[in-house]
């Protein structure tokens, strides 16, 4: 199968400061990659990283076979990657009609298509982003990285801080897009929640991607040596 998204050996610094020594993961066309590994491990700076909001100092990132290690972020996003960012970030002082369309670029996922999938936007169209609960606006997120019609849609951190009920609610959204075919690259700390979702798993240590395997090869050891459960 062909990688969608290739990286390779990626480093990172934040000033003089290295937070990635080499991080390697493709995810193929298709396919939900779970990206894993405790907190500060560098989960959140690969992912900035391939979306190119972050300089890549070393390795290589391929995308829809492209060399994208040097694009500027906007281009990244042209080219198909879409962002569900750690923390939401719609625009509360838009609504959620406005926070859709801003991000709107050609592709089958339109409006009307965005609000289909997630019925609970359509009934608050005309309601300020910021007035929204904590699902909502987690819907309003991935409707806002649907609306760039993308590729890859990636998602940091997902369901963080969300009521059961509601995870749930989001990851049988995100098993539908799945479904659908979209190719998903995922960050959560959940295994209950992501294993079953995933196809393969990377484990990121201290900046390295120090294990990589399907779902089922999760064993309680892997948990235990790295992801310290
Ligand atoms: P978490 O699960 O807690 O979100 P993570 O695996 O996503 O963690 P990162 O946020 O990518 O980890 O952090 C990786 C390393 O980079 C950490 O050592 C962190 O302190 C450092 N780091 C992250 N952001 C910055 C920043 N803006 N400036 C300096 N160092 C940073």
């Amino acid at each position: 199968m062909t990688a969608l998204l290739d990286v390779e050996e990626l480093e990172v610094f934040y000033g003089a400061s290295q937070a990635l020594f080499g991080v390697n993961l493709s995810v193929a066309e298709g396919q939900a990659v779970a990206l894993m590994g405790r907190n500060g491990m560098g989960k959140t700076t690969t992912i900035h990283a391939l979306c190119r909001m972050l300089p890549i100092r070393g390795g290589h990132v391929r995308f829809a076979g492209r060399d994208i290690t040097a694009l500027p972020s906007f281009r990244a996003a042209r080219l198909g990657i879409g962002l569900v960012p750690e923390g939401r970030r719609c625009f509360p002082n838009l609504t959620v009609t406005e926070n859709l369309i801003a991000a709107a670029r050609p592709g089958p996922w339109t409006l009307r298509r965005v609000r289909d999938f997630f019925p609970r936007l359509a009934e608050r169209e005309g309601q300020y982003a910021a007035t929204l609960s904590g699902g909502e606006q987690q819907m309003l997120a991935i409707g806002r990285a649907l609306m760039t019609n993308p590729r890859l849609l990636v998602l940091d951190e997902a369901t963080e801080g969300l009521a059961p009920v509601i995870r749930r609610e989001i990851w049988a959204a995100i098993a539908a897009l799945k479904a659908q075919g979209l190719s998903i690259l995922l960050v959560d700390k959940t295994l209950s929640e992501i294993l079953p979702l995933a196809d393969s798993c990377v484990v990121l240590e201290r900046g390295r991607s120090i294990w990589r395997g399907p779902p089922g090869d999760v064993t309680e050891e892997v948990k235990r040596r790295y992801l310290g459960l």
